[in-house]
């Protein structure tokens, strides 16, 4: 940091380094602007250091060592596996250094200048940047604020040594014997499995009637049944209503099917959401518009209602995902820059990292019909698919959904294994405008899993080869 009051100035001014800032200031250094990048904590935000990646490194871990222990049906039994959880904590954590000090050696390389400290506005070209013992004035021409989120905390859990929220999930130093999520979204249902795949015994409790809102019934039931193979409890309709911690654990509060109910456990995460961080930063005095729950507003191109002045990533509204960030960065910085960009979210893929993954990108069946589309669903099962079957995944199916006239493809959700791959193909054919004929007459290669969305395709036509009509 710059010690003295001198303002420095800067064309655009990147509020942010997680994958919507640091993403957004790359391009907007690759459009020519003199681009400063600031962050108050660490490069790479939440998603590289305690968010996405960490947890699919954790992810990784839990499958590894369950899959060595229950692979008896292709013949392997292992007579003694260990799980070295310190080990597995720095494979994460060397994973996590890798990206974020390959995302600083990407800024830089850009010519992006990297100032440590927080921002706060003080009018609509200036803001202060703070750290601990100097401050210093920076003037832009146009700002991208990318701040992100942080976890919601529900007043009766607070968050301690006990009471943890994702990020102390993911560095804790003991895999804890008994476990309860509070929240069965997809960040407490990803890290509930990863940790029973990894020993513990967990419990998840959800207020709402059902686990892994957005995703079909047809979809989270696979998961809810691999869930159960692992003695993961699932509570629906659970209020949790408080906790009581000792040195040793906590003991879970909660009210279910009108009885008032107590788990004992070693930790409780919660996962109840995630609140924009919009807050303490002046937008107050700028007047900026914001939207619903501290969600600032912003047009197509992603600027504010002041118009020098852009917003993404988790501060607007939308889903609250890595790759909409990113999106999002790019969009506004090619809009500073000039450009006709535009947000388009025809095509935007949701995942969920459980077991079996689920993921889904464009409109399922339901929203189809909601939008006026008469549509054809055909689904395929990857249990007749000859490498589901080879790598003993054979949970789960591809569905695609068309427009019945001329089979556009519309949408498609995948729940089985590489969904989360997978879904990139039926992404890319919607967003080229492709149909069901497109995809059935591209050649797949054999055997993959990926020929589950040509065969979902040829189900769609009525002419599938390995299952019968
Ligand atoms: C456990 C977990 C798992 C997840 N898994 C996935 C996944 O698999 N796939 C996926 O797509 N998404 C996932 N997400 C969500 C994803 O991490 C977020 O959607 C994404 O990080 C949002 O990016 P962002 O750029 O908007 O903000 P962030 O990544 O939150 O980055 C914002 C940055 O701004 C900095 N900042 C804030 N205020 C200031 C200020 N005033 N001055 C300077 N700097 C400031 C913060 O320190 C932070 O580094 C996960 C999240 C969690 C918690």
């Amino acid at each position: 940091m710059v010690v003295g009051d001198f303002p420095i100035e800067t064309d655009t001014l990147v509020i942010g380094s997680g994958p919507g800032g640091y993403v957004a200031a790359i391009r907007a250094a690759q459009t020519g602007q003199k681009v400063t990048i600031v962050e108050k904590e660490y490069i790479g935000g939440v998603c590289l250091n305690v968010g996405c990646i960490p947890s699919k490194a954790m992810i990784s871990v839990g499958h590894r060592f369950e899959e060595a222990q229950h692979s008896d049906e292709m013949g392997i039994v292992a007579k003694e596996v260990s799980l070295n959880f310190e080990k597995a904590q720095a494979f994460k954590d060397s994973v996590v250094k890798k990206l974020t000090g390959g995302v600083e050696s990407l800024l830089k390389g850009n010519k992006v200048e990297i100032v440590r400290g927080e921002a706060y506005f003080v009018d609509e070209n200036t803001v202060r940047i703070m750290d601990a013992d100097s401050a210093q004035t920076y003037k832009f021409k146009n700002a991208i604020i990318a701040t992100g989120s942080r976890p919601v905390e529900i007043p009766t859990f607070k968050y301690s040594e006990r009471v943890i929220d994702s990020t102390g999930a993911l560095a804790l130093k003991e895999v804890p014997k008994k476990l309860v999520v509070i929240g069965g979204g997809y960040i407490g249902t990803e890290l509930g499995t990863a940790y029973a795949n990894m020993g513990s015994e967990v419990t998840i409790l959800e207020g709402a009637p059902d686990i892994l809102a957005g995703f079909e019934k047809q979809m989270t039931s696979i998961v809810k049944k691999g869930l159960k193979k692992k003695g993961v409890e699932v509570i629906t309709k659970a209020s949790a209503k408080g906790v009581e911690e000792s040195d040793s654990g906590v003991s879970v509060s909660y009210e279910a099917g009108g009885e008032e109910k107590t788990i004992d456990a070693d930790y409780v995460l919660v996962t109840v959401g995630r609140r924009p961080n919009t807050d303490e930063m002046g937008l107050e005095e700028l007047n900026i518009k914001m939207g619903e729950r501290g969600l600032i507003e912003v047009d197509k191109q992603c600027r504010t209602s002041i118009p020098n002045i852009y917003a993404i990533g988790d501060i607007v509204a939308g889903l609250q995902l890595a790759h909409k960030a990113s999106y999002e960065g790019k969009i506004a910085a090619e809009a500073i820059a000039g450009e006709k960009s535009e947000v388009d979210y025809l095509a935007i893929p949701a995942v969920c990292f459980t077991d079996p993954e689920l993921a889904s990108v464009g409109l399922t069946e339901e929203q189809a019909k909601e939008e006026g589309f008469e549509v054809t669903a055909a689904k395929f099962p990857f249990g007749a698919n000859g490498r589901a079957l080879s790598l003993n995944a054979a949970e789960g199916f591809v569905k695609l959904v068309s427009r019945k006239e001329d089979g556009l493809l519309l949408g498609g959700q995948i729940v089985g294994a590489g969904a989360s791959d997978m879904v990139a193909e039926i992404g890319l054919a919607i967003e080229a405008g492709m149909t069901v004929e497109d995809i059935a007459m591209t050649i797949h290669a054999h055997p993959t899993l990926a020929e589950t969305t040509m065969e979902a395709a040829e189900v769609a036509l009525g002419t599938p080869i390995h299952i019968i009509k």
